[in-house]
């Protein structure tokens, strides 16, 4: 029997491991990608002699890749590195960072002013648990069939944990914790969802519990860009070909099926099923034209903050320098409800540092240090014109520098600056959004856009923007859910 042949649009996380898992399967599968190289948003750059990771840093849930692995019958062959601390909290105010531990009763020492902190934390984690583990099979890692299935899904929630749909993060802090670090930090996991926690339901808060108590945080051995490496070198194995500088830009249908997708240089690839790992919502939209998600709806939906990322070479080493650093103002509230809908770029930004070197000496010469900075701005609906980027990002590396006692800025022996319109141009992001469509409680589960095309039978999707949602270990889940989707509609076919 001739195998079904599987287009895979993407060559992102989501691409990659749908295009394993099928391979697995014994599906015939192709990837095709508009970038010059494979992972998408987790990508690398090489500068100088630096070796930089574009986006991802650090991650949770990794068992979820243990699961991508077994399922595909190979010995996981990640090493991952659990960050202890967490990370560390600086405010412009305070003279010392907050170091954020696991460890309750180390973390409490932290925070001498909030009385009965360790007491009030295992009150909120419980809560925070509770919602985890009871929407976890229930609601997110699953497909849905229609709204109807999703009314059901939720009426199997307890109702306990209703009242926190309706209200947001910050308000839910509030009512636990009274001294304003702990609820700045506390809430600091809004924005990896890439929102801010007066915009984020309540609900959310697993991930504090995610963070503090189930999982942690892990990043990758030799760098995150090994766990693009390690897919390709699987892939190659199963026969999977990649084609480079092939950007998809139309399609052929005939009735509700597709029938081949047009690539920019006019070259028309045909297969059986097709899997976009491209945008969800903008793909429907820009290439298949769907009313849906035209440009002005797709404009009306809420999507995530937009990067303004800086890769930065370093001589020197830095002393007391955390591999996870945040920077924050004196202001956070006020910063969080108002940036991120302006139209000119933060004077005094809150941004985030990676310094990579500190887990993967590799990255950087010998005696240099490799730095990523996360800024996370307006997207390119608020703020279209980023010929200030050079600007902002002096701005950013001088207060690094005062803040962390180091002349980075005269230090620096190579730099790349990122802004939103780079991130949208290389990687197709809609109007910039660094992690996808938003994740209020209008755009989750059945609400998101679906990993089955509504018109199209044999077209699939797979990454941040549709089910369950961002960040790595999501999209590895989202590639499980499309496959357990593919072999459930085949089968359909086979017995209808
Ligand atoms: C700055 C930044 C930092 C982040 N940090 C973290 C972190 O620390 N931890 C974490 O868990 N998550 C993090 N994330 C989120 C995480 O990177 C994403 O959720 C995840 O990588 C998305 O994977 P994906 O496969 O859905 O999409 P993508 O990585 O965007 O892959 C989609 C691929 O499709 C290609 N493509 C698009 N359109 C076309 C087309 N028409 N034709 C052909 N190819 C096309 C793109 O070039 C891209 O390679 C971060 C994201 C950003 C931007």
């Amino acid at each position: 029997m001739t195998k079904q042949k599987v287009l895979v649009v993407g060559a992102g996380l989501g691409g990659l491991c749908t295009a394993l898992r099928l391979a697995k399967k014994g599906f015939a599968v192709e990837i095709l990608e508009k970038h010059h190289q494979a992972g998408g948003r987790l990508n690398q750059i090489k500068q100088d002699g630096f070796t930089f990771d574009v986006g991802p840093s650090f991650f949770s849930m990794s068992y979820e890749f243990d699961e991508l692995f077994k399922s595909c019958n190979i010995a996981n062959p990640l090493s991952f590195n659990e960050l202890d601390p967490l990370y560390a909290v600086y405010f412009s105010d305070k003279t010392k960072p907050y170091l954020i531990h696991k460890d309750l009763k180390k973390l409490a020492l932290e925070f001498p002013n909030e009385k009965d902190f360790e007491l009030k934390a295992k009150k909120y984690l419980a809560a925070a648990k509770g919602i985890f583990h009871d929407t976890e099979y229930r609601i997110v890692k699953r497909n849905y069939n229609s709204l109807f299935s999703y009314a059901k899904a939720l009426a199997s929630v307890p109702l306990k944990h209703a009242p926190k749909l309706f209200k947001n993060m910050w308000s839910e802090l509030e009512s636990h914790f009274t001294t304003q670090e702990v609820k700045v930090i506390f809430s600091l996991v809004a924005f990896f969802l890439g929102a801010t926690p007066f915009d984020t339901p309540a609900v959310y808060s697993l991930l504090n519990y995610t963070e503090l108590e189930h999982d942690g945080y892990w990043n990758v051995q030799g760098g995150m860009y090994k766990i693009v490496e390690v897919m390709l070198k699987e892939l190659q194995k199963e026969g999977v070909k990649i084609t480079y500088h092939t950007e998809i830009v139309s399609y052929e249908s005939q009735n509700q099926v597709i029938t081949g997708l047009t690539d920019k240089q006019g070259h028309t690839h045909v297969a059986d099923l097709y899997v976009i790992n491209a945008d969800a919502a903008a793909f429907r939209g820009k290439i298949f034209k769907q009313e849906k998600f035209s440009t002005e709806k797709l404009d009306k939906m809420d999507w995530t903050l937009a990067p303004f990322t800086i890769y930065l070479g370093v001589k020197g080493k830095i002393p007391n320098f955390y591999h996870h650093n945040y920077f924050l103002g004196s202001n956070f509230n006020e910063y969080a409800d108002k940036i991120f809908k302006s139209s000119v770029a933060p004077e005094k930004p809150y941004y985030y540092v990676n310094v990579s070197s500190v887990h993967n000496p590799d990255s950087a010469p010998e005696n240099c240090e490799n730095l990523f900075i996360l800024c996370p701005v307006p997207d390119l609906r608020y703020k279209k014109d980023w010929n200030d980027a050079e600007g902002l990002a002096d701005n950013i590396v001088a207060d690094l520098g005062k803040r962390i006692g180091y002349d980075i800025l005269n230090q620096t022996l190579t730099r790349k600056v990122m802004p939103p319109t780079e991130w949208e141009s290389t990687f197709n992001l809609y109007r910039g959004s660094g992690l996808g469509l938003a994740h209020g409680l209008n755009q989750v589960a059945a609400m998101r856009p679906a990993n089955k095309d509504e018109k199209y039978k044999n077209v699939y999707y797979v990454g941040a923007s549709t089910v369950p949602g961002t960040g790595l270990p999501i999209v590895v889940i989202s590639s499980r859910l499309v496959q357990e989707r593919i072999e459930q509609d085949l089968k359909e076919l086979v017995t209808a």
